[in-house]
This record gives structure tokens, C-alpha cells and sequence, in this order.
């Protein structure tokens, strides 16, 4: 059953064009990995989806269970179950991990949530990732090391539990056994009710889930969507032989 459908999507920022004429279907259940040199537009890509105003979208059309939400706020579209984990993350002082996580799940599914339950909840997630309680209680990502904004990430991802979750490069600057815990949460999300697209340069990531597709962008476009093996020949043999195919 297909979750996510994005048809000949152009987009850019301040007049410049960076994607170009994407297409690309997600269906519930499937692990799409996404890969492209740096600055080839997979974060616009995120970005896009997530109706990030900084990007203007010039045409093309993005469904979600089948209707378009081309009209829907970043906001709205949280509400639908769409959910972004970013390269870089926001530090939001004077709000704690906790609050920010309550405050976004009470939002997105419309009801209060009972503060211990929630407690509860958030402290057995954050021992499955090796996070120190004590984090809960931290300002949102203010002093937090690389590895602990990809955890706290990943925390929000199985906290608010969205249909599709966008996870763009949640493996940079990360150890090779917090790599792992992050690859272990993602295969904890995923269900027959959800599905991932994982912005990655790394097999690591991917590990503890099997891609069903990995789309290869370069410059804007999808230029090449194969199978997981093409992640490793990606971390082999680089971007040159795809550059060489398509012209
Ligand atoms: P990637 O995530 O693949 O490294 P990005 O999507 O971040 O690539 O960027 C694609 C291109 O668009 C780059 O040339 C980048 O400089 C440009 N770009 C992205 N976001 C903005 C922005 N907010 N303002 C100006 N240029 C941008
Ligand atoms: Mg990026
Ligand atoms: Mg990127």
C-alpha cells in the first residue's frame, strides 16, 4: 500500500533550481536509502517534503495515503505523520528534551498526555539507546555532542511514532557503536504501518534494516535507484562510474 508519492517534483530557493523533475514512491513497510554527493540535494529533498518555507516548490505534486498535501504546513504535515530528523539540529534553549518531545506528540495526535506515562515511556526508549536519563531533563540539544543530537533524534522518531520518517544523515559524527544503536532504533520503528527514507554516505547505518531501494541524486535529479548492494559499491567505488553512466 503506498504511503508517500512524490510526482515530478521541482523545487528550489531564492530562484535558483536544485531539484529537478523528481519521482519517487514509498510504499508502507519499505526502507528507501538515499544517496548523492554533497550538495547533489538530499536535504532539499527532506525539506521539501516537509514543506520547509526556505524552499519553493515550481511544480510537481507530493501525496500522502493518496491525497495531496501540496497545501499543508510543516505543521499540518506532522499531524499527517510525516516527521524529519535533521543533519544539523536545532538547539532550542530553555526547553527540555522532554517538554519538547510531550509538547510535539500532545500536538500531533491532538490530546493531552499523561506527564508519568510519558515519563515512563521516554526513559525505557532512552535505555534501548543508551542515552542517560539525565538527558531528559537537558535543554534541547544545547551542549549535546554529535552523537548524542543523532540519539536524541532517533528519541524523537519512536516518541512520536509518524508514518514516514525522514532521517537525513542521523549517522554523521557518529561512533561505530552508536551507529549501531541508532541502526537498531530504526529497525525497532519500522512496521508494516511506517516507512523510512535514510539519507546516508554509510552502509553502517542501514546494518539492521535491509533497503528495499536505494535512489542515487545527483544534481537535483534521480539519476539511478537500485537495490541495497548498491550501497556498498557507493562506499567502494564513489559517485564517478554513476556521473559516467549518465552522461
Ligand atoms: P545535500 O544535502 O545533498 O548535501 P543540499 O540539499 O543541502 O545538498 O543542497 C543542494 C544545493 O542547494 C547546494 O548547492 C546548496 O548550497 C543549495 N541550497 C540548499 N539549501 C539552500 C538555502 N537555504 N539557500 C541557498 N542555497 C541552498
Ligand atoms: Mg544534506
Ligand atoms: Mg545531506
Amino acid at each position: 500500500k503506498e504511503l508517500l508519492k512524490i510526482e515530478n517534483l521541482s523545487a528550489g530557493v531564492e530562484g535558483k533550481e536544485i531539484l529537478k523533475n523528481i519521482n519517487l514512491k514509498v510504499n508502507y513497510g519499505e526502507v528507501h536509502v538515499v544517496m548523492g554527493p554533497n550538495g547533489s540535494g538530499k536535504s532539499t529533498l527532506a525539506n521539501v517534503i516537509m514543506n520547509n518555507p526556505e524552499y519553493e516548490v515550481t511544480s510537481g505534486e507530493i501525496y500522502l495515503d493518496g491525497e495531496s498535501i501540496m497545501d499543508l504546513s510543516t505543521d499540518k504535515r506532522a499531524k499527517k505523520g510525516l516527521f524529519m530528523s535533521f543533519q544539523n539540529p536545532m538547539e532550542v534553549s530553555g526547553i527540555s528534551v522532554e517538554n519538547f518531545i510531550r509538547t510535539a506528540k500532545s500536538s500531533i495526535e491532538d490530546k493531552n498526555i499523561s506527564i508519568l506515562k510519558f515519563k515512563k515511556d521516554l526513559e525505557k526508549e532512552m535505555d534501548k539507546l543508551s542515552m542517560d536519563h539525565s538527558y531528559a531533563s537537558r535543554y534541547l540539544n544545547e551542549g549535546f555532542s554529535g552523537g548524542e543530537m543523532k540519539k536524541n533524534e532517533i528519541l524523537q522518531m519512536l516518541m512520536l511514532n509518524p508514518k514516514l520518517a525522514i532521517l537525513d544523515e542521523t549517522d554523521s559524527g557518529l561512533d561505530v557503536d552508536a551507529t549501531k544503536i541508532v541502526s537498531q532504533g530504526i529497525e525497532r520503528f519500522l512496521s508494516k504501518d511506517n516507512a523510512v527514507i535514510i539519507i546516508t554516505h554509510h552502509r553502517e547505518l542501514v546494518r539492521e534494516v535491509v533497503p528495499d531501494f536505494v535512489h542515487i541524486i545527483l544534481n537535483g535529479e534521480i539519476v539511478k535507484v537500485g537495490d541495497h548492494t548498491l550501497i556498498d559499491k557507493i562506499e567502494n567505488e564513489g559517485f564517478n562510474w554513476i556521473r559516467e553512466e549518465v552522461n
